[in-house]
């Protein structure tokens, strides 16, 4: 603990880049099915724009922004101005540290960073006026994209810096000379929260591309049944941005379960130097993890926490359907 401290102390004074800005890999395959029979009254043309929409964020539209754009200069924390990760700021937000919660809700800076919700919020207003007008196409369009930053906001990685302590690498603070130890403890730790999150991404995306292991998987019966998985429940009246947040508390509240359940599945490989799944170097054999005998009561851990994750993304997500729908 007192390691911690002294690293929180010293990690102030730098930032940390969140190079991950994926949530869900792929949002048509999670969530399309769940949303469509509260817009089976759509015309069939409307209703097949949906799938796209959900993952036309990630697609570069909120990549490289003017300054306009980010007026209060969180990609500086979130991710750099330019390329990729500088998409993140839109697709996260942490809600500050709290003194009460102080492990799960660490974060520096120590206040609110992230436009998620607002984009949630301003898209979801735009799909609701263009569904008043009967604009079908243009309103599912909106909807897609409102319910992609609610979806993100899911996704534990997305609503916290730092999911499990264990994912930094306190190690790289013993380094010399001790001028470079905390830029390079901020390096490391930036790459070792990466590799876990991209793990998490990639492991989703794998199973869900498998149909014989998906369909005996929890995050298919999670999306089957998200009343039996949630830890939550939303009120379709909330305003879309109060919607977010709300969501974004439950995945705070999942994160060290999550962050627990995927050290143990995993192992602590990915704090080591060899990887760095954001350059490529040492992908997982997801294979491997999604089937090897030995890690079935991991693997059954893992998934059960990011079925409630999934199951949380689905109820916010009906819920912000039928606000754009029932003004
Ligand atoms: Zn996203």
């Amino acid at each position: 603990m007192r390691l911690f401290l002294f690293a929180a102390a010293i990690w102030s004074l730098t930032p940390l880049y969140v190079n991950s800005s994926f949530a869900w890999s792929d949002h048509e395959r999670l969530f399309t099915e769940s949303l469509q029979p509260q817009l089976e009254f759509l015309p069939p043309l409307a209703l097949m724009h949906l799938g796209p929409a959900l993952d036309e964020p990630d697609g570069g539209m909120d990549r490289d922004l003017p300054a306009s754009a980010d007026p209060e200069n969180e990609r500086k924390w979130m991710g750099g101005t330019e390329g990729f990760s500088s998409q993140g700021f839109r697709h996260m937000y942490f809600g500050g540290w709290k003194f009460t919660n102080p492990v799960a809700t660490f974060q520096i800076p120590f206040k609110a960073l992230g436009q998620a919700p607002n984009r949630v919020q301003e898209t979801a207003r735009e799909a609701r006026e263009l569904f008043k007008n009967k604009e079908f196409l243009s309103a599912v369009r909106k909807l897609g994209w409102s319910l992609h930053y609610l979806e993100d906001l899911a996704q534990p990685f997305h609503s916290t810096q730092l999911v499990h302590w264990k994912m930094a690498k306190w190690s790289a603070l013993a380094h010399w000379p001790i001028s470079d130890a905390m830029s390079h403890f901020i390096d490391e730790t930036t790459r070792t929260i990466s590799n876990y999150h991209l793990a998490m991404e990639g492991y989703v995306e794998h199973v869900l591309r498998q149909p014989g292991i998906f369909a005996e998987s929890p995050l298919n019966k999670a999306l089957q049944d998200p009343e039996s998985f949630a830890s939550v429940r939303f009120d379709s009246k909330l305003q879309p941005k109060a919607l977010a947040l709300e969501l974004a508390r439950a995945s705070v509240a999942l994160a060290p379960e999550l962050g627990e359940a995927e050290m143990a599945f995993f192992g602590e490989q990915y704090l080591e130097p060899a990887f760095d799944l954001r350059k490529d170097l040492g992908i997982p054999d997801y294979q491997a993890y999604a089937t090897r005998p030995d890690l079935a009561g991991s693997r059954a851990r893992f998934e059960k926490v990011i079925a409630k994750a999934l199951a949380n993304g689905v109820l916010a997500s009906r819920a912000l359907v039928e606000w754009t729908l029932h003004p």
